[in-house]
């Protein structure tokens, strides 16, 4: 969920530069029902007036997918590349913003003037077409904010990396004086592998099958399904795609001219015509998405097709952290049908859009920046690479969430840390993270949930019996009578008893008859649920 600020000018009055606003997305443990994560943009609407626009470096979700949600609090014009702007413009407009907010850029030499920075948008390699790094000159020094990258001579889609580029960037005026950089993998200690370097590996495993293939990689690495594609063609196999999201950054790889020769596709009700040995789907859900095409097929027939026994299910993609569960449950349903899951074979099968940790290195000497800020990855990453910087005599800082650095010095100096936590986009509404909403959420998914009406009369007399309802809890318990009844017995020995004064008073019935309720079930079901308690009082004429 990336959002950096730059800002220039008198303490307290700088004036600002935003970029990126991504999400991240959430889990049943921390974040359950949630849509969606992003930063929490409080600090960037309170000084609103000094921004001056917004820079999105590539279309990945981590750094575009904020846009429809943070973009209407700030209403700054956003620059972007081509295939960056298309993909901005789509969230835009579904989320009925008007898509003309964004301003398409043509990288360097093209500047654009932004208060008192000048910015350039530099080509890198990553994972999806038009990445883009940023030159940012200040009248304090030359910012450069590689955005997501990696090196790489030959990314199939794409500029490939140029260092002829970046040697210039380094030479001009006074050199770079602080270097952002992606850190993500920092502890890979090889040099990275070229995009192009897939090609006959996967062309040699596709044409060794007899069964469907099914591949799946992220949507938005077009040069990867461009490379699927063409080793499906070559092994004379017709080509579906499946998934929304996929087709959708196809199309818009097309339209923006990024993408060329893209192979023939068939949509899916002309697929389950052909053989099996002449058909290969490239689907969505490489994370094991529940209800990404590849989890779908995972269950049974999607859109008519199925797998069967003979089948290939491909994962060219790396699983992230935290969503091995998903991918594994989807690779034992196929295993249970038949299917051969290859997985990427230590990357045989699939290279990172990322610069390991030589590639960063060679980045440091090309740029020689006088300082380096780690950014992109955990914190161990952070941490790893603000110490080789400094192993090499570049001053550098780990700056956690929230921090504002300095750089207009020798080294960087933390001068403050503002609140900066987590926006919840929870079905339309956007929450913050610890607004109560979503431990409440969590508390009632845990202890489950009671439910206690009780009716007093004008005279503060209980009418009748309280009336128990359970949600998220077994009937009975230890003694086999419905929990319920228990729990009404004795709120009605309570209520008889109860001192009216404590009748007559709301949150001393609340507190009673919660403490009741928790204790009953304790001792029945061994649990304490949440409870929520209805006093309802008929009121004197
Ligand atoms: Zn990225």
């Amino acid at each position: 969920m990336n959002a950096y600020v730059y800002g220039y000018g008198a303490e307290g009055k700088e004036r600002l530069i935003v970029v990126d606003l991504g999400v991240t997305f959430p889990d049943m443990d921390g974040s359950p029902g949630v849509d969606l994560i992003m930063a929490d943009a409080g600090w960037l609407e309170e000084n609103v007036d000094r921004i001056e626009a917004v820079f999105i470096t590539h279309a990945h979700e981590d750094h575009i997918g904020a846009l429809p949600h943070l973009w209407p609090r700030l209403k700054k014009p956003i620059y972007a590349r081509r295939f960056t702007a298309k993909i901005g413009a789509l969230k835009l407009e579904e989320a009925g913003i008007a898509s003309d907010q964004i301003h398409v850029v043509e990288p360097r030499p093209q500047v654009i003037e932004a208060g008192p920075f000048k910015v350039q948008f530099v080509p890198v390699s990553h994972s999806i077409p038009e990445s883009s790094a940023l030159v940012i000159d200040t009248p304090a020094g030359r910012v450069v904010h590689t955005g997501d990258f990696k090196l790489d001579g030959n990314p199939i889609v794409g500029e490939a990396f140029d260092p002829m580029l970046w040697h210039q960037i380094a030479k001009e005026g006074e050199g770079v004086k602080v270097l952002v950089c992606d850190s993500t993998n920092v502890f890979s200690h090889q040099p990275g592998r070229s995009e192009a370097t897939l090609a006959a590996p996967l062309t040699e495993l596709i044409a060794a099958q007899e069964g469907m293939i099914v591949a799946t990689t992220f949507a938005s690495n077009v040069a990867r399904l461009k490379t699927l594609a063409e080793a499906g063609r070559a092994a004379g196999r017709s080509i579906c795609l499946l998934g929304r999201a996929m087709k959708k950054m196809v199309t818009a790889a097309e339209e923006t001219g990024v993408l060329k020769g893209f192979p023939g596709t068939i949509p899916a009700e002309q697929a389950v015509e052909i053989p099996r040995n002449n058909l290969m789907l490239i689907v969505t859900g490489s994370q094991g998405e529940r209800r990404a095409a590849s989890a779908q097929l995972s269950r049974g027939k999607y859109l008519g097709l199925e797998m069967k026994e003979g089948d290939t299910f491909l994962f060219s993609s790396k699983t992230i952290p935290g969503n091995e569960r998903g991918v594994i449950r989807i690779m034992n349903a196929f295993s249970e049908m038949g299917v051969d899951v290859v997985d990427d074979h230590g990357g045989k099968y699939h290279t990172s859009g990322h610069a390991n940790r030589p590639d960063l290195e060679a980045v440091h000497d090309l740029l020689r920046p006088k300082m380096l800020v780690p950014m992109h990855g955990e914190h161990r990453h952070l941490r790893e690479h603000a110490k080789i910087a400094m192993s090499k005599g570049i001053a550098s800082e780990v700056a956690t969430n929230g921090t504002m650095l300095d750089l207009t010095g020798d080294a960087p100096k933390v001068v403050e840390y503002i609140e900066a936590g987590r926006t919840y986009l929870d079905g339309s509404v956007l929450i913050g993270a610890l607004d109560g909403v979503v431990r409440d959420r969590i508390r009632m998914a845990l202890n489950g949930h009671v439910l206690i009406t009780v009716i007093i009369d004008e005279d503060d007399v209980p009418l009748g019996d309280a009336w128990v309802e359970l949600m998220g809890l077994p009937e009975t318990g230890k003694r086999g009578v419905p929990l319920a009844d228990q729990i009404e017995d004795e709120l009605a020995e309570f209520l008889e008893r109860a001192p009216d004064k404590v009748l007559a008073n709301d949150s001393k019935m609340d507190e009673a008859i919660r403490r009741i309720a928790r204790q009953v079930s304790m001792e029945e079901i061994g649990k304490k649920p949440e409870v929520t308690v209805v006093v309802s009082r008929l009121l004197a004429e």
